[in-house]
């Protein structure tokens, strides 16, 4: 039993705490070729979570079954507490996803694309929502032109803007700075924190941006042959691989990963 004046701070933990999504041997497999071998991990309420690994890890195709683009060869998907084989439509609705490689239709303008999906999600007052996206990620000028003719910058700015239109619970962004210059990815990667800690919205990130991932994220999770490798703060994962920044992790794990582990094996049994 909770002390009365300690009950509201459990309640509000406990809130703050919530899981919004939640992976469980996750695999996948493609005939012969297996994209994701076993992935597990979970995404709190307001939480930003970074997901890390090396080209050819499993990190779009785990994405892709959170989606529900992808069906899994076992393994579950609970978001929000419902399983995404079920309930995809009732979760998409409180989702939202930008990826810097999917382009919105070409013949659409720029505001015209957001107006369909602004239809499609229901979103109140979608004039003054689309003005206010526009206007914050810098691209109000281009709302008359044909979303083809953007330059892959201020489309990857357009797909953001989608991709919070309906005020998302749950953000998945796949390398949303990875067209930017360093100036608007800069602003881009303040904006994204902004809105995040604003809605306290929940963030799956992936980048090969490692400065992008140890500036926003509170969690990462490192994927390497279709399997969690290391999951952990920065700082935690920092100091489990005796590294000074996450690029180096990173390496280390792309590099000899497997490695690692019979190190630490080798340590615990000395
Ligand atoms: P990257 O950082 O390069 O985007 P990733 O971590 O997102 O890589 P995935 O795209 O999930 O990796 O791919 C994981 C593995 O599964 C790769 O070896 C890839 O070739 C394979 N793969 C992905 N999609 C398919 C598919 N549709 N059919 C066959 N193999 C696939």
């Amino acid at each position: 039993m909770f002390p009365h004046n300690s009950n509201l701070a459990y309640v509000i933990l406990a809130f703050m705490s919530e899981l919004v999504l939640e992976i469980k041997n996750l695999r996948k497999e493609y005939g012969a070729k297996v994209a994701v071998q076993d992935v597990s991990f979970h995404a709190n309420r307001g939480e930003v979570v970074g997901l890390l690994g090396p080209n050819g890890a499993g990190k779009t195709t785990t994405i892709q079954t959170l989606l529900g683009l992808v069906l899994p060869t076992s393994g579950t998907v609970n978001i929000f507490g419902m399983p995404i084989a079920t309930e995809r439509i009732k979760i998409l609705q409180r989702c939202n996803f930008s990826s810097a490689y999917i382009w919105l239709p070409e013949n659409l303008k720029v505001r015209e694309n957001l107006n369909v999906f602004a239809a499609l999600y229901q979103v109140k007052k979608a004039k003054e929502k689309i003005n206010e996206l526009l206007e914050m990620f810098e691209i109000s000028q281009f709302a008359n032109t044909l979303t083809g003719k953007l330059s892959s910058g201020e489309s990857t700015r357009l797909n953001l803007c989608k991709a919070l239109l309906n005020d998302p619970e749950l953000l998945m962004l796949d390398e949303p700075t990875a067209s930017l210059d360093p100036d608007i990815a800069d602003k881009v990667r303040k904006l994204i924190v902004k809105i995040q800690k604003e809605k306290n919205m929940t963030v799956l990130y992936t980048s090969h941006n490692m400065k992008d991932v140890q500036e926003i994220c509170n969690r990462v999770v490192f994927m390497q042959h279709g399997k969690v490798h290391a999951e952990g703060s920065p700082k935690q994962i920092l100091a489990q691989f005796k590294q000074k920044s996450l690029e180096d992790v990173f390496i280390r794990i792309a590099r000899g990963g497997d490695l690692i582990e019979e190190e630490e094996k080798a340590g615990e049994e000395a």
